[in-house]
């Protein structure tokens, strides 16, 4: 009996179920068994999200870029921040990279293409990552996944498209998305392991149309927040449903709550509005900056949740920083994982209190 799987040739295990390789006891009596997730692409057509720490990340994607590769680089346009992959910047300058931008369906129903598109692209400069278009789309409600389909059948036909993204960005659900359209039929599946690796990269074939798809898995990272919540607390972080924008007419000496997991504090400036684009499950609190301190001691994982009992402790520790902005733009204040804050454009000064490891992104304003 083998120890490899004969899809992908991850080496088999019964423990971690979104790592590469997991097999259940019945399946691995099976003669050639294969692991979960390639049971699942070749039976069904469906992808399974996988995710990898960073240490073994870097060398999967390295190796699935050894090839020329038409580059899907994945990101959720509600994280953007928390969907830039850190340090592949030299080796994706060889390649022809589109960021597919994925759950706009998440925006407001006015919300025009073309200036986020123009924004994502600005943003996408900024982090360095060579990117020649974006396509924004929802793989939930097929928004421009067409488009998507013609792009690929255009520029893509001779290189292996390589798919690329952190976690949760949706890119298992926008690869289900993907197959559907580039291979109706769904009947001629054949997984692969990619050569050299044992890690969790997986190159599909799709039927006689000429694609080739290499799906990497998904990357974690201390610095995001959805990677350091329960499933449970997940939940309420993670929007489902078209934002619903909280607008809070604030003066100094008030504070925001996001759940437990954020503070916003409003020190200095005329009062003004504070737009807060977060999950709309997630309950925001608004209370007296002076009373801030002892709620916080008083109601984490009650009133302020998540963070609760079963989410890393190190989110129960809230480090203040100090933001300052004079009359100007609006901003966003994005918090990886969670959300974001618009300011609106007038003088203020505050703090942002958030867990330790989690960094603020300052950007000009998405929406
Ligand atoms: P992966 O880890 O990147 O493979 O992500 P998944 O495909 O597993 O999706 C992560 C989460 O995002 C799941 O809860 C999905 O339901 C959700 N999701 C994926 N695509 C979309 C989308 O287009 N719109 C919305 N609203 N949610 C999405």
């Amino acid at each position: 009996m083998s120890l490899i799987c004969t899809g992908c040739g991850a080496p088999l295990q019964m423990d971690t179920e979104d790592a590469p390789g997991y097999i259940t006891n019945e399946a691995f009596m099976r003669e050639q068994p294969v692991c979960q997730r390639c049971y699942r692409l070749i039976h069904y057509g469906q992808f399974q999200p996988m995710a990898i720490p960073e240490e073994t990340y870097r060398q999967v994607v390295m190796k699935a870029l050894a090839r020329p590769s038409f580059v899907l680089y994945v990101m959720d346009l509600f994280d953007v921040s928390g969907s830039i992959v850190p340090g592949l910047t030299g080796v994706l300058r060889q390649h022809d990279v589109m960021i597919v931008a994925n759950k706009f369906d998440l925006f407001p129903k006015q919300t025009a293409d073309e200036p986020v598109k123009s924004w994502l692209l600005r943003e996408a400069r900024r982090a360095e990552i060579p990117a020649s278009d974006a396509v924004l789309v929802s793989a939930k409600t097929g928004y421009h996944m067409d488009e998507l389909v013609e792009q690929l059948e255009a520029r893509a036909r001779k290189k292996q498209i390589v798919v690329m993204g952190m976690a949760n960005v949706g890119k298992s659900s926008l690869l289900n998305a993907l197959l559907s359209r580039l291979d109706p039929e769904q009947t001629r599946f054949t997984t692969s392991a990619f050569p050299g690796t044992t890690l969790g990269s997986m190159a599909i074939k799709l039927g006689d149309n000429g694609f080739t798809i290499v799906d990497t898995p998904g990357l974690m990272g201390k610095h995001r927040i959805q990677d350091r919540v329960c499933k449970a607390s997940l939940k309420l972080i993670m929007p489902t449903e078209r934002l619903r924008p909280r607008v809070y007419q604030l003066q100094k000496g008030q504070s925001l709550f996001l759940g437990g997991l954020a503070r916003f504090d409003f020190i200095e400036g005329p009062p003004q509005s504070v737009v807060v684009y977060v999950a709309n499950q997630l309950r925001v609190h608004r209370t007296k900056l002076q009373q801030a301190d002892s709620l916080y001691q008083r109601h984490l994982g009650g009133l302020l949740t998540p963070p609760c009992v079963s989410c890393d402790e190190g989110l129960r520790t809230l480090v203040p920083k100090n933001v300052s902005f004079t009359e100007g733009r609006p901003v966003d204040l994005a918090i990886p994982g969670l959300g974001f804050l618009r300011l609106s454009g007038h003088a203020i000064k505050g703090v942002i209190h958030l867990p330790k490891g989690v960094t603020v992104n300052v950007r000009n304003a998405l929406l």
